[in-house]
């Protein structure tokens, strides 16, 4: 056996988070792509056939009170509340993240008031919240000025109304400061509007404890919602008697069942609902949260630097030199739950890998992209994943060396 075979071992049999695998249902393929699509939990086919035939087939209408649908958004923002660090009575869950990026950005607009005249956005960021943010900037006047995340605290001024940054960086895995930005934004007066699409279900986001303004994020990554699970958003307790919703529908009335002509919001976080939620996706996602039960966040983090770096360490050991360059910071505080390299011919490469039972991902043009999911992802997996990648690499013609 290779050391890195044995130390894999090792760490597998210290690993207290282990158990939880059981929980999900996987194959022997190494499945290194959670950030993108969670993997299905157990719990969860059984649910959504009970919602399905009893609250829906038998039930009907009647669930909408009696199965608890009605409330579900409030009540799915409060189980996933403790994993971003918030109390109860702050996260809704409902629509998609690029809807709630759209509805923090114009109520922050709303908030931040006379005077602000643009809209900073993280120069990195994943495109949908780039392309809303300049939407919701012509529907309210201002421009927006993208800035990368460490430039922020020196760029911001008292003309921002907010900063909407990515938590982590979805290319290269690089964790923003949340803290710092959050504090430098509010210094200036700005709000302070985060993305946890690739953070929640990885790593402490600590929410309330930063005072972060406004927040969203998906479930269908590390949360394991299911494609297309509903997204959630956050709004700081201070704020949501202020949060003016750009898409006020009959969900977020204070009378909802009054069909009243003139709106008029509910309080606390029900004002970020907009329609019908989408009661299927929602229980399902309800279902997946419960393999978070009992498990604290910390060591969760714990487990994921845990496996970067012996991923790291396996890639060093397995893949011959020069051939892949690491994009992701080797600091632990600026590293998310992702590994990213360089490589010639990523895509072929990845096409290769997958092929071989190792899925990842490839993000155009030069990136081989890997997530590690600390709930089901092993040290076996990341040690094997590695190996094949060297195996993979060895068979074809260095590119780099090529081109002379
Ligand atoms: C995955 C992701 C999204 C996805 O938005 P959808 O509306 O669910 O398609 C948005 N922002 C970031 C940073 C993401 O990583």
């Amino acid at each position: 056996m290779s050391d890195h075979r044995a130390q894999a071992a090792a760490h597998d049999a210290a690993d207290p988070l282990a158990p939880l695998r059981e929980q999900f249902l996987l194959d022997d393929t190494v499945y290194l792509d959670g950030n993108s699509l969670g993997a299905l939990p157990r719990t969860v086919p059984g649910r959504l056939a009970d919602v399905i035939a009893r609250e829906w087939g038998e039930m009907r209408i009647r669930s909408w009170t009696e199965s608890g649908w009605w409330s579900a958004p409030e009540r799915v923002g409060d189980r996933i509340a403790p994993l971003v660090g918030a109390a109860p009575g702050r996260v809704v869950v409902g629509d998609s993240t690029s809807i709630n990026v759209f509805k923090a950005v114009v109520a922050g607009v709303r908030m931040a008031g006379r005077g602000c005249t643009e809209i900073l956005v993280d120069a990195t960021t994943f495109p949908t919240d780039g392309y809303i943010a300049r939407s919701a900037a012509r529907m309210t006047g201002l421009a927006v000025r993208p800035v990368e995340p460490a430039r922020i605290a020196d760029e911001v001024t008292e003309r921002t109304a907010l900063a909407l940054v990515n938590h982590v960086d979805f290319r290269t895995g690089r964790l923003n400061d949340l803290p710092g930005i959050t504090a430098a934004l509010h210094s200036a007066g700005a709000l302070a509007v985060w993305d946890l699409c690739h953070s929640a279900g990885a790593l402490p986001v600590g929410l309330d404890a930063h005072g972060v303004d406004l927040a969203v994020g998906c479930t269908y990554k590390y949360l394991n919602g299911g494609p297309g699970a509903p997204a959630y958003l956050y709004v700081r307790e201070s704020l949501q008697e202020r949060f003016d919703s750009p898409l006020p529908g009959w969900n977020s009335h204070t009378e909802p069942f009054g069909m009243e002509p003139e709106y008029a919001p509910a309080d606390g976080i029900t004002r970020g609902r907009v329609g019908t939620p989408d009661i299927l996706s929602l229980l399902a996602l309800e279902a997946a949260l419960d393999v978070w039960d009992g498990v604290a966040i910390e060591d969760v983090r714990a487990k994921s630097l845990a496996l970067s770096d012996f991923f790291l360490d396996c890639v060093a050991g397995y893949v011959p030199a020069g051939r892949v360059r690491s994009r992701t910071p080797s600091e632990h505080r600026r590293r998310g739950s992702q590994v990213s390299l360089e490589c010639a011919d990523a895509g072929g490469v990845m096409a290769e890998l997958t092929r071989r039972g190792v899925v990842g991902d490839f993000r155009h043009p030069d990136v081989l992209r890997f997530g590690f999911t600390p709930l089901y992802t092993s040290f076996a997996d990341v040690e094997r994943a590695a190996r094949v990648l060297g195996e993979v690499l060895r068979e074809r013609p260095d590119a780099g060396e090529d081109a002379g």
